[in-house]
């Protein structure tokens, strides 16, 4: 029961690849400085009895196992360590049902976040989390790592949207967890435990997933400022304008540039920081938002309720990332700080990089105070110590403004030293415990997080 040919016998014909080339294909996620180690096999799995066969071998055989989605993760969490078993769940991907009475979904681990929204938009529904990899990450993944995005400043991170989840533990045995109520109080909440546990706790195998009325039409904002500072105190005052936003992005001048030799943008070289916002189309909202942006040193605002026009300009924000990554190799960070200090927490990350010469842009999800600098590592021989230096300067700054090193990426293989300057000694014992407990020989994606 413990060789490959015990793991193919329980598996249909060609779920188990060995061929070095492809076992290399899926030895790493998105995050670009974390060392890959060299996996023995992947197992594409499309059942539910196909993962419990897996982890029951993977017991036996003492091999760790690596759950896997799309790999767009960004903190080293998919990668593979050596002689583990890449556990690609991309191919469970069926959208099971969409139940418009209770606005809710079960799906399948592997469905992309993109499928579940066009699935849910039929019924006039939405899947709110929406990663700006929403086409590509997948559902799980985006639970496994607690995932953010644009409308997180209204509907909250994945978790908010989790109901339940059916999960394949290290021996093999079925979990379920929750399940189609709004509200539960019954025992301990495994449903929360799981989202963000970064498959180091168990294999998602199905979940039960909130589901939001589209919003009304809303009016998106484009407003430009002299300085990032100013946007982002302009966006901690939108915030609590009584105009509350269904986004609020922040990019800096370097992103600014970045995505105008990406994909033309148009932005004039006065342009030095953008905040692009969506308020709901009612009486008063956009004058209370362009009131707010203005107090705080707007310099342009131009307001839109063309679908087009909004949609192009969200396009330029998610091209943030890509149009960055053609800048070089980069670590693109993730901290989040109180919404009312990213100003300072801005501020600080300007000084950092003038400090180390190293180059560190800025996007942020504005109004939930979570930051992603981008640093590009310098093409010297010591250029990623010199990224880590600016890094941990950058993550000790987010610390001291009362935030975390993490948002909504995890902490995966990339920040597992920064997580006891986090959560301290007792948290990191506790923790340590609850790993023990759903996971005893430590087979589950060992190395990350913990
Ligand atoms: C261009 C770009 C933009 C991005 N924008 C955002 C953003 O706006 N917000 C954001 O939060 N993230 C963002 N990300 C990061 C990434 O897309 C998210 O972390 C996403 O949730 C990962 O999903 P995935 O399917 O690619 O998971 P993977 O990268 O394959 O895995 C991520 C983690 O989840 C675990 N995992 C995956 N599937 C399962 C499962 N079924 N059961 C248990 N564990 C599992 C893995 O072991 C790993 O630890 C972005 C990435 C890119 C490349």
């Amino acid at each position: 029961m413990t060789s490959l040919d015990d793991l193919s016998a329980g598996l249909p014909a060609g779920s188990l690849r060995v061929d070095p080339e492809v076992v290399l294909g899926y030895a790493s996620d998105t995050a670009d400085l974390v060392q890959a180690g060299t996996a023995c096999a992947v197992v594409t799995a499309r059942t539910v009895e196909d993962v419990q066969h897996v982890m029951r071998w993977a017991s036996a055989a003492r091999v760790p196992v690596i759950p896997r989605g799309a790999g767009t993760g960004l903190s080293g969490g998919a990668t593979a360590v050596d002689g583990a078993l890449v556990l690609d769940l991309s191919r469970m991907d069926r959208v099971l049902e969409i139940d418009p009475s209770n606005r809710l979904a079960v799906v399948e681990p592997g469905v992309v976040n993109a499928a579940l929204s066009l699935a849910a938009q039929e019924h006039g529904l939405m899947f709110a989390p929406d990663p700006s990899s929403w086409e590509t990450s997948t559902i799980g993944g985006n639970i496994a790592t607690n995932a953010g995005g644009l409308r997180c400043v209204r509907y909250g991170a994945t978790r908010a949207a989790v109901l339940g989840l059916d999960v394949v533990l290290a021996d093999g045995r079925l979990l379920h967890t929750g399940g189609r109520t709004a509200k539960r109080s019954a025992g301990y909440d495994l449903t929360g435990l799981f989202v963000g546990s970064e498959g180091t706790l168990g294999v998602v195998v199905g979940a039960t997933v909130r589901l939001q009325a589209v919003p009304p039409p809303q009016v998106t904002a484009l407003l430009t400022f002299g300085a990032a500072r100013d946007a982002a105190a302009a966006a901690a005052a939108i915030v609590v304008s009584g105009a509350p936003p269904t986004l609020l992005e922040l990019m800096d001048e370097t992103t600014v540039r970045a995505v105008d030799a990406y994909r033309g943008t148009g932005f004039g070289p006065g342009v030095r920081a953008v905040l692009i916002a969506q308020v709901d189309e009612v009486p008063g909202a956009a004058d209370l938002l362009e009131a707010a942006a203005r107090a705080h040193g707007a310099t342009d605002v131009a307001l839109t309720t063309d679908l087009a026009e909004a949609r192009e300009l969200l396009d330029i924000r998610r091209s943030a990332l890509p149009a960055k990554q053609q800048l070089g190799r980069t670590l693109v960070e993730d901290v989040c700080v109180p919404v009312s200090r990213l100003a300072d927490l801005i501020e600080q990350v300007e000084q950092i990089s003038r400090e180390t010469g190293v180059v560190v842009s800025c996007v942020a999800h504005a109004g939930d105070g979570n930051a992603h600098p981008v640093l590009i590592v310098p093409e010297a021989a010591d250029g990623e110590a010199q990224v880590w230096a600016a890094a941990d300067r950058i993550f000790t700054a987010a610390l001291e403004l009362g935030g975390t090193v993490s948002g909504e990426h995890g902490i995966g293989r990339l920040k597992r030293r920064w997580l006891a300057d986090e959560v301290g000694d007792t948290s990191l014992e506790v923790q340590r415990g609850i790993k023990a407990a759903f996971d005893p020989l430590g087979i589950l994606n060992p190395g990350a997080v913990l």
